[in-house]
Formats: C-alpha cells, structure tokens, sequence
C-alpha cells in the first residue's frame, strides 16, 4: 500500500536496522523502543491486522517469532518477553500494517503491561466459551 510506512519500510524505501528477513517477513528494530531491543516483525504481504490474515500466511510468519525471540534474548541476556500484537485503535495499534512486538524484559524494568485482573458470574464463562466455540465449528 502506497501510503503505508511499514510497506516502504519493507520495500527499503525508508531505511531500518533488520535482524531478520525471508520471504515473508521483515523483522526490525523499533524506532522507539519500549526496551533496548524492542523489535518488530513486519508481514511483507500488507494486511492491516490478524483479522486479515490468512492460516496459511499465518503459519509461515509465527514460524519466525520462536528463533526471533532466542535470538534476541541471547544477544540482549533478559530475563522474559513479551510478544504481543495489537489491531485496532483501541488495542493500541497505530500502525496499521500487521507486525509482531518482541520486547525484551528485565527484573524491576520500566515497561508496564497490566491489567486489572476481571470475573465472570456462575455459568458466564461456560456460557461464553461455547458461544465463541460454535462461531469455530
Ligand atoms: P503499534 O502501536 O502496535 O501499531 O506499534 C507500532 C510500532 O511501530 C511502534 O512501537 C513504533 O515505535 C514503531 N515504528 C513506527 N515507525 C517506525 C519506523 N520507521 N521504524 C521502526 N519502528 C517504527
Ligand atoms: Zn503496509
């Protein structure tokens, strides 16, 4: 997509530090990183989001992540990750072009990714997992 920032990222036409690129995939690091090596990986294929992304494409790019993710973690020595992929405006995604965060953790770092932990009433959660099980049947 002409417009899109990820798309020429992918093309070379806007310049980025690549760790890791196939066919499908481009994997770079953030330009603003919540942590030192904060990467992204970039679907090469434009879609916006996981809803426009196709199982087979799917599978071939979340291949990546395992290997991405040692390798980041053996070259930057943190203690955890977080792999985490927002679609939509109000789950934080302001680039609308798919890509995976890989983002390196320390023990007392200063990225914060929390909620405030729900329930459900007597039956809701039966009630909803075989609401959302029928629509996979
Ligand atoms: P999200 O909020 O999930 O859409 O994440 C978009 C990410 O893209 C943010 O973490 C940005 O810092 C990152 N980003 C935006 N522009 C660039 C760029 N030119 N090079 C690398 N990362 C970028
Ligand atoms: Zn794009």
């Amino acid at each position: 997509m002409d417009s899109c920032i990820f798309c020429k990222i992918v093309k070379g036409e806007i310049p980025s530090s690549v760790i890791y690129e196939d066919d499908n995939v481009k994997v770079i690091l953030d330009i603003a990183p919540s942590a030192k090596g904060h990467a992204i990986l970039l679907v090469k294929h434009h879609v916006a989001d996981i809803f426009e992304l196709d199982a087979e494409l799917a599978g071939k790019i979340f291949a990546v992540v395992p290997k991405v993710a040692a390798a980041i973690k053996a070259e930057l020595g943190c203690d955890g990750m977080n792999i985490l992929q927002n679609n939509g405006v109000e789950a934080g995604q302001t680039v609308f072009h798919l890509h995976i965060h890989f983002i390196p953790r320390w023990k007392d770092d200063a990225v914060n990714i929390k909620w405030t932990p729900g329930n459900y009433a007597d039956g809701e959660a039966a009630a909803l997992a075989a609401a959302i099980k029928s629509r996979l049947d």
